[in-house]
C-alpha cells in the first residue's frame, strides 16, 4: 500500500464517526480514531491499557456501562476471556446512553483491532433479549468462584492448540495446575477461607498472561493454562515466574505469615495428539511434580522405551 494511502486512510478513520482502536499484545491501546478516544476518554498523547481505561471510566461513571459491584473482579473475568479467539462481536453501551456493536479481530502475537459502530437505532425490546442471551454466554465459560474460565472454555483452547499443531503451527504447551496440600488450608481455616486462597490464586496468575495464553479452573482446586506457540523452555520460565509470584503472595489479612504453592506438570503439543493424551501427559507431569516434593514445575519426559534398549 502506497503512503499516500495509508496517510488518508488515517484521516478517514479520525473523520469516521466509527470507533477504531489497535490495541498491542499487552493491551496497551497504540492506536484510537477520534470516535474512540471521544467514547472511551482517551487523550490523543497518551496510550494507556485497556485496564486503566476501565478503571478510571468507571471511577468517573462515564465510557461503557458496567453493571458490576466489584471492578477488579469484573476486570479479571473478562480478561480471562479478552482477545483469546480470533474474532468476537458483541453489544456495549455506554454511560452517554449510546449502543455500540463492537467487533475485536485479534492476530497470533496477540495485536488487536476494535471497530464499533453506533446500533442506539435498534428497537430496545430486541437488544435486551440479545444482552441476556450475552449474558447466558458469558456464564457458560465462567468458573463462579474465581471468576476465571471454566474447565469448556479451556478444553476449547487446549483443542485449539492441538489443531493449530495439525495444522502445521508451532507447538503449544499445556500445564496442569494443583494447589500443594489444601486439605490443610481447609482443615486450619475453614472451607470459606480456602476458597479465598483459590480466587488469590486466579487473581496472581491470570495477572501474569499473555493474551494468547488461556487460565482456567478445571474442578476444585485444580487449574489449567495453555500457552499456544511457546517452547517447552520458555514455558518453564513462565512458570517458574508464577511459583515465585505465588510463593509470594500473603492474600489472608489476619495470617500474615500464610503462603501456599502450587505444583505444575507440563507438556507441549505433538502432531499426533488427540486431547486425551495431550491432558494425561501434562497429569502425568503434575504427579511428578507432586512426588519429587511439590511447589515446583515438572515438565514431562517419556518414559524409557525398554524396547528400543534391548536391541
Ligand atoms: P496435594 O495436592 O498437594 O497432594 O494435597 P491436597 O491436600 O491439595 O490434595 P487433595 O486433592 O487430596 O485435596 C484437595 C482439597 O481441595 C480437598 C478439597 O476439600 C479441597 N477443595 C476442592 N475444591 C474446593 C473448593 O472449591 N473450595 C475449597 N475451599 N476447597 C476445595
Ligand atoms: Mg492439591
Ligand atoms: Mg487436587
Amino acid at each position: 500500500m502506497d503512503d499516500d494511502v495509508g496517510e488518508r486512510i488515517g484521516k478517514l478513520y479520525e473523520a469516521s464517526d466509527v470507533l477504531v482502536a489497535v490495541y498491542d499484545g499487552f493491551d496497551r491501546i497504540r492506536y484510537a480514531n477520534r470516535a474512540f478516544r471521544n467514547a472511551y476518554f482517551v487523550a490523543a498523547d497518551e496510550d494507556p491499557t485497556w485496564a486503566e481505561i476501565m478503571r478510571r471510566n468507571h471511577a468517573f461513571g462515564r465510557g461503557t456501562v458496567l453493571r458490576v459491584d466489584d471492578l477488579e473482579a469484573w476486570l479479571i473475568s473478562t480478561q480471562s476471556r479478552r482477545g483469546k479467539t480470533g474474532f468476537r462481536a458483541f453489544e456495549t453501551d455506554l454511560c452517554d446512553g449510546r449502543w455500540l456493536w463492537m467487533t475485536e479481530t485479534v492476530q497470533a502475537d496477540g495485536w488487536m483491532l476494535c471497530i464499533a459502530s453506533d446500533i442506539s437505532h435498534i428497537r430496545a425490546d430486541e437488544r435486551a433479549i440479545r444482552q441476556d442471551r450475552d449474558v447466558a454466554i458469558k456464564a457458560s465459560y465462567t468458573d463462579d468462584l474465581t471468576g476465571v474460565s471454566n474447565r469448556r472454555f479451556l478444553t476449547a483452547r487446549i483443542e485449539q492448540i492441538l489443531a493449530d499443531h495439525r495444522a502445521g503451527g508451532a507447538p503449544g504447551c499445556l500445564v496442569v495446575i494443583d494447589l500443594d496440600h489444601f486439605k490443610l488450608v481447609n482443615d486450619r481455616f475453614g472451607h470459606q477461607t480456602g476458597d479465598l486462597v483459590l480466587r488469590d490464586f486466579a487473581n496472581q496468575i491470570q495477572s501474569l498472561l499473555r493474551r494468547s495464553d488461556s487460565f482456567g479452573r478445571m474442578g476444585g482446586e485444580e487449574f489449567a493454562l495453555t500457552l499456544p506457540a511457546t517452547s517447552l523452555e520458555h514455558a518453564e520460565l513462565i512458570l517458574e515466574r508464577m511459583l515465585s509470584v505465588v510463593r509470594a503472595s500473603c492474600p489472608l489479612a489476619q495470617y500474615p505469615e500464610f503462603s501456599y504453592t502450587f505444583s505444575a506438570g507440563l507438556t507441549a503439543s505433538r502432531a499426533e495428539d488427540t486431547l486425551s493424551e495431550f491432558y494425561r501427559r501434562a497429569d502425568e507431569a503434575l504427579y511428578q511434580a507432586k512426588v519429587s516434593g511439590r511447589n515446583r514445575v515438572h515438565a514431562y519426559v517419556d518414559p524409557i522405551d525398554t524396547t528400543a534398549e534391548a536391541r
